[in-house]
């Protein structure tokens, strides 16, 4: 009989996100920052963009079943310890993810509400965004949007990070606000806690834009959580593994610029 190999698996992270082409950022960033954590990344797909390293001009949301049909084969098979969420793109996409973690209580989950592509492109209507809070935010351990993203579940489009955690948080257990689209020479990332902890990490900010900063964040952040590590530690260990690929970024098009996950 073949010999059996099941004591040096690395944890499974199953990714629910998007497919972007140009590799900056969607599944690719959940595959190569999940390598670099020891994690082995289980990749399903909820949609497919078109797009290059300076926008987004199309995307197509997957049927309901084909997505419910790849989570369940993996579930199936691989032992899930945790699952981390990108792009969805539809709302009927969000309840299929609730049912799909129907399956896997107990099991973390990172949910990064992705609304925007990062030459600022839509990913999804607000509607989208709307759905996340009421549905997905509640069976989150954390979700991580940018300010922008924020501002939009939060319905507060002039809100600071705190205004938004505080119309979110009754959501939501715990929350990082990413700090990356401002103009401020530091970048604050606020995480909001579940027994009312507040931490401020603050980091230089790089120069230019990056595609794939947030899906690096969130994937990471999985991981982290995956590999056993508490979530105060996890977020920071996140924080600075993406500050580093940002500072090691490259430009290989024409457009933003593309974390260095490797
Ligand atoms: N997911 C997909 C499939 C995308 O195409 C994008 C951006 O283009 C994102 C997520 C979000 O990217 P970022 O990490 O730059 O916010």
């Amino acid at each position: 009989s073949p010999t059996m190999k099941t004591t040096n698996s690395r944890p499974v992270v199953l990714c629910l996100s998007g497919h972007d082409p140009s590799g900056g950022a969607g599944l690719q960033a959940d595959i190569e920052a999940l390598i670099a954590q020891g994690c082995h990344a289980a990749p399903a797909v909820t949609a497919l963009t078109v797009q290059d390293t300076v926008n987004v001009s199309d995307f197509r949301v997957l049927d309901r079943e084909w997505v419910l049909a790849q989570a369940q084969a993996v579930i199936a098979d691989l032992p899930v310890a945790a699952v981390k969420l990108g792009m969805l793109g539809s709302v009927e996409m969000v309840e299929t993810v609730v049912e799909i973690m129907q399956s896997l209580p107990g099991v973390p989950l990172v949910c990064d509400p992705v609304l925007r592509a990062g030459g600022g492109g839509a990913l999804g209507k607000d509607e989208v965004g709307y759905a996340m809070r009421e549905r997905l935010l509640p069976v989150a351990t954390i979700a991580t949007p940018n300010l922008p993203e924020a501002r939009i579940l939060a319905e507060l489009p002039e809100g600071t990070a705190d205004q938004c955690a505080e119309k979110l948080l009754p959501f939501c257990r715990n929350l990082l606000i990413t700090g990356g689209h401002g103009d401020e020479s530091e970048v604050h990332n606020r995480l909001y806690t579940q027994d009312g902890g507040r931490h401020t990490y603050t980091c230089q900010r790089l120069p230019g834009s990056y595609h794939g900063s947030g899906c690096t964040l969130a994937s990471t952040l999985a991981g982290r959580l995956a590999l056993g590590e508490e979530l105060t530690s996890a977020v920071r260990t996140a924080l600075d593994y993406t500050w580093r690929t940002l500072r090691d970024a490259e430009q290989p098009g024409r457009g933003q610029y593309v974390p260095r996950r490797l």
